[in-house]
């Protein structure tokens, strides 16, 4: 016996004895039929009709399910209770399958999620229905997290506990559009127009404790993420959003982390005004390594020992030795003094933001490594794989739909729309 054959011919079997009986439970329902009349929802009542048959595919097998059909001549349009019943309106898939779909969609290239739908489940649908479905999923998430956003805003979300030290670090990075979603828009210098759009994320962490060295500890399982491609203004508001869900209003102490791009700083000047801002002590180490590249070459022993010893002073607290350092460059060439200017701007706008031996001493975390890692999670491995063309709209639910499921809130969301 081919026992992997017969377990999936088994499968089948049950999927096929499963969906008949879910299909008689779907149907012992008189289908839906509640009288002559039913409301239809714009102040009218909507007549019945006749009874009208839907295919819906379950987890199980496809089903057919009776509807009573009402009709509203005022809106004229067709009313179906029993759709809203079982969350079924504008749809042949069943609310499991669309999980399911959801799931996969959400994790993987839709191809690949419709193969593995067919596979672990033997759910066979197209790729661009897991397209539409996990989008539209995508979508509810995010008309739930704007209302929560507007609680939020009210001052209606209250914290559930006091939090000792609540993190905010935020990033941004590109993801490939199609053509239109970068009409006027120039790219890098010399590369004709911008191919990507960036997303703004955010990560929010806590932290309790330090380990035995005296290093700060990330709480397990306290990163949630929010992200979209959108502008500072509305990104900040999604993050301060989150950041009051998180419970930054009892936060003993809250820190901002990110690199030096300037809507990092505008965020946390507008909602967080009296958090702790920390460069990235990797970016700063990163820009004094270019620049020593640039300045004596690449690969070179002097190169090396300059930006070995920039580093040293960051890593002192001494941004000011640094800053005159740079200062006493009398670098040749255009391209390397406006590289020196450059990195003059960046130490010096920033300099309060790299006090990185007092930061240690205070037990915080001086790297924005947390949210580097959630880019590369949530958009790199889903959304920036080879030959991926994205909307805004459709990158922006994938997002909002990763951004739950990987900050452990796709259950809540299904919890949340099975009560609604
Ligand atoms: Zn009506």
């Amino acid at each position: 016996m081919d026992l992997e054959a017969t377990e999936l011919a088994l499968r089948s079997t049950m999927h096929q004895v499963g969906g008949r009986l879910l299909e008689q439970l779907l149907n012992a329902d008189g289908a839906g039929y509640r009288g002559g009349h039913v409301p239809c929802g714009q102040g009218h009542q909507a007549a019945f009709v006749d009874y009208r048959p839907k295919a819906i595919l379950t987890v199980l097998a496809p089903v057919a399910v009776q509807r009573a059909y009402y009709h509203c001549d005022a809106c004229r349009r067709g009313v179906i209770p029993k759709d809203q019943d079982w969350d079924i309106a504008g749809t042949t898939f069943s609310p499991g399958v669309r999980r399911l779909m959801g799931r996969v969609g959400g994790k993987e290239a839709f191809a690949e999620g419709r193969r593995d739908l067919a596979e672990l489940a033997g759910i066979v649908v197209t790729t661009k229905a897991v397209e539409r479905v996990a989008e539209a999923l995508g979508r509810e998430i995010e008309t739930l997290a704007q209302q929560e956003q507007a609680l939020a805003l009210a001052g209606k979300l209250l914290p559930l506990r006091e939090v000792p030290t609540l993190y905010l670090a935020l990033d941004g990075t590109g993801v490939p559009v199609v053509p239109h979603e970068t009409v006027g828009r120039p790219g890098e210098e010399g590369t004709g127009p911008a191919k990507t759009r960036e997303v703004k994320l955010g990560c929010v962490f806590t932290q309790t404790r330090l380990d035995a060295k005296g290093r700060p500890l990330r709480d397990g399982a306290s990163t949630t993420y929010v992200g979209a491609i959108e502008s500072a203004e509305g990104f900040g508001r999604r993050l301060y959003a989150e950041a009051v869900r998180r419970g930054v209003a009892r936060a003993a102490r809250i820190i901002v982390l990110g690199d030096g791009a300037v809507w990092i700083w505008g965020i946390a000047a507008e909602h967080f005004p009296g958090a702790v801002q920390i460069v990235d002590l990797y970016h700063a180490r990163e820009h004094v390594a270019e620049l020593g590249k640039l300045l004596y070459g690449p690969g070179s022993a002097a190169a090396k020992d300059w930006a070995a010893s920039r580093c040293e002073d960051l890593d002192a607290g001494q941004v000011e030795r640094l800053i005159a350092a740079l200062g006493r460059l009398r670098p040749r060439g255009q391209e390397a003094q406006e590289a020196v200017r450059k990195a003059q701007g960046y130490f010096e706008t920033n300099a309060a933001r790299m006090r990185y031996a007092q930061f240690r001493r205070q037990g915080l975390f001086v790297g924005s490594g947390v949210v580097e890692a959630g880019c590369k999670t949530i958009v790199g491995q889903r959304l920036k794989q080879s030959g991926m063309r994205w909307t805004v709209r459709g990158a922006n639910a994938i997002i909002a739909l990763r951004c739950a499921e990987l900050s452990g809130r796709w259950e809540e969301f299904w919890e949340a729309r099975a009560a609604s």
